[in-house]
This record gives structure tokens, C-alpha cells and sequence, in this order.
């Protein structure tokens, strides 16, 4: 059982670690999360890492006794990365990019290049701390699949394409068995040949998409975050291996029971993200089910029963959350193993400087 803290030891002077490690001890905090965002400092230049300064937080930290979760930086390719491959960025539907570089999870799961660059910062990151004993356990990237990242969790670039056609032919094995399955033939939708197959855009088919295709490409999709958090689970267990692994997901309910098209927030009173991601397939490379609420009261209660209910084992983690005392009772109450607030302090500028 830990009691977390969401920490980003960067965003503050070192002088500073030791009275916050103290402060966190006094508050019986047990563990700190730290390295979300910290792409850039962790890889300041392609190839060249720089661990050093998060190896002195670690050790600040546990000499009051608070414990790390390393979480790997994903969510936000840095200024370097972007510039120098924008093929990574993700496209809507209509075809355009979703994202750019400025905010965070601009990338696209599928494309080949970007997921080589996470190969490479999560492995050096896995080998540099993956044996370190004031290391607990892992966050992969930071809430995959949330409706943030256009659209609705998805994206609609050629990458993707190649990778569906592959998802299809693997699902389908023929082609004939996917135009029986689709009911391709009404309106004249049959395909002969695999790389006809095109994604299930708006922009292009109107609102007369096939269903069939729509839905497929969602299991896809959700897929694809599944995969990107494997890659990732995989890589950080060839050098951890007595650490556990987990992730934040991004939304408080299944997809089926919050199900928006439209992506509209706390549908119902009872949810926070709207998204597209089977938690139940995702969680399969995780030591437990985890994610980040940021919702309250019933919201919280039956979020924490669908996560306590993927695992036979019940357990599971709240890895970001606000109200702190609140959601602690109530996640310790329904049997959480772990919980680590949103955060410990304010930061001074950025997106999220008005948050605590
Ligand atoms: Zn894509």
C-alpha cells in the first residue's frame, strides 16, 4: 500500500527537494511520482539521457523515507523529436493535424518512427533505474486514448491506415469474410483488394458511414493503445524486474458505460473522460489496473469498483486524483492498493498552473 504524491522535482530548485521530502514525510506520504513530463531533461539532445538530477531527487527523497514511482515521459515528445520527425503528430478526421507541438500527447501511437523513439527513452530509463531499490513501480505515458488527443482518443493518419488494413486481415483472415461481416455490399462497399480499405473518416464518407467499419476501427484504435502500453510494459520489465508496471488511465468508467460519440464530459454526473480504450485489454500487460480521477462521490465509487473489477486479484491504484482526503478514504475503502493525489505543489507557470 503507498500513499502518493504527484512531484516534478524539474519544475523546482534543489534547494527546495529537501523541505518538500520533509514536508511529504511529516504528511506520511510514502511515495512520490515523478518524470511524467520530463522528456526533455531526461533526453535534452537526441541520444544524449541525463538521469543525474532525478537520481539526486531520488535520493533527497528517500532519506525521508518517500519512496519513487518513475513514470516514463511519453505523453509529451519533446521540441527536438517533433521538429525533426512531425510525422509523429496526429491527424483528424478531416484530415488535418490534430495536434502540434505546444501542448502535450501529440503523437500518434501507430506511427513506426515514434514508437522506436519511446523504445529508446523507456529502455535507458528502465536500465538506468530499473534496479534502483528507492524505485517502487512504473507509470507508463500519462492517461492514453483521453479525448484530448483528436479525435476522441483516435487518429486518422496513413500510419494508422497500414497499421487497421494489418489489424483486419489478422481479424478477418479473408476478404470475403469481412465484406460478409460489414455487409459491404450495401451500397456497393465491397472490397477486392485489402489496400482499399480506407479509415472511417467524416470528412470524407458524410454521415452515411458504414457501422460496421466505424466500430472496427474503434476495436482498432483501442487496440493501438493496448499495443503502445505493452511496448512500453515489455521494455521497462527487461531491467525492472522487481518493480511493478501500471498506468493512469483516462477516464473514470468502461467505454461502453460512458460511450459519447460526441466526447461530452461527465455524461451522466458520473464520469470524466469519455474515451475509447478497452481497459480490460490494456490492463493485460499491467501488474494492476490504475488511473487518474478526477471526479468525486458516486463517480469515484463506481469508477474504483470497474477498475477493482478487471483483475481477479481485485487490486488496483489510483495514480493521479484530486480531493485528496477524500478520494484516499474513499479508494482505500474500496480496496485500493495505492493512491497518489494531483499534486504536490502548484507549478508556477505552464497549462496546469492554476491546478492543485
Ligand atoms: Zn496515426
Amino acid at each position: 500500500m503507498f500513499l502518493g504524491m504527484a512531484y516534478h522535482p524539474a519544475y523546482w530548485p534543489k534547494e527546495r527537494w529537501p523541505i518538500d521530502a520533509r514536508m511529504m514525510r511529516e504528511a506520511n506520504i510514502s511515495a512520490a511520482r515523478v518524470g511524467e513530463f520530463a522528456w526533455s531533461r531526461f533526453e535534452p539532445r537526441e541520444g544524449a539521457f541525463d538521469f543525474a538530477w532525478m537520481d539526486e531527487a531520488i535520493e533527497v527523497l528517500a532519506k525521508e523515507g518517500v519512496k519513487t514511482i518513475m513514470c516514463t515521459p511519453t505523453a509529451t515528445p519533446t521540441a527536438w523529436l517533433t521538429h525533426e520527425h512531425p510525422e509523429i503528430l496526429p491527424v483528424d478526421e478531416h484530415g488535418l493535424l490534430a495536434k502540434r507541438f505546444g501542448a502535450r500527447r501529440h503523437y500518434c501511437p501507430n506511427v513506426p518512427v515514434y514508437r522506436e523513439y519511446t523504445h529508446k527513452i523507456v529502455a535507458a530509463m528502465a536500465e538506468h533505474f530499473g534496479e534502483n531499490p528507492n524505485v517502487i513501480g512504473w507509470q507508463i505515458d500519462n492517461e492514453v486514448g483521453d479525448v484530448y488527443m483528436l479525435s476522441k482518443g483516435r487518429c486518422y493518419c496513413d500510419a494508422c491506415r497500414k497499421a487497421f488494413i494489418r489489424w483486419l486481415e489478422a481479424r478477418y483472415g479473408a476478404l470475403e469474410a469481412l465484406n460478409s461481416a460489414w455487409g459491404t455490399v450495401f451500397w456497393s462497399q465491397e472490397y477486392t483488394d485489402w489496400e482499399q480499405i480506407v479509415l472511417p473518416r467524416r470528412g470524407t464518407a458524410g454521415e452515411g458511414l458504414n457501422p460496421s467499419h466505424v466500430l472496427a476501427y474503434e476495436r482498432f484504435f483501442s487496440h493501438s493503445w493496448a499495443e503502445y502500453t505493452r511496448l512500453q510494459a515489455e521494455t521497462i520489465r527487461e531491467h525492472a524486474q522487481n518493480q511493478w508496471v501500471s498506468t493512469n488511465f483516462a477516464c473514470g468508467l468502461a467505454r461502453e458505460t460512458i460511450g459519447t460519440p460526441e466526447g461530452a464530459l461527465y455524461q451522466g454526473g458520473c464520469v470524466w473522460f469519455p474515451c475509447i480504450v478497452d481497459w480490460r485489454e490494456l490492463s493485460q500487460s499491467l501488474d494492476f489496473p490504475a488511473w487518474s480521477s478526477h471526479v468525486r462521490g458516486t463517480a469515484f465509487a463506481l469508477s474504483a469498483d470497474y477498475l477493482r473489477g478487471i483483475r481477479e486479484d481485485g487490486n488496483f491504484a489510483v495514480l493521479e486524483g484530486g480531493g485528496p482526503r477524500m478520494s484516499t478514504y474513499a479508494a482505500i475503502a474500496r480496496g485500493a492498493t495505492g493512491i497518489s493525489p494531483f499534486t504536490w505543489r502548484r507549478p508556477l507557470w505552464g497549462a496546469e498552473s492554476g491546478i492543485d
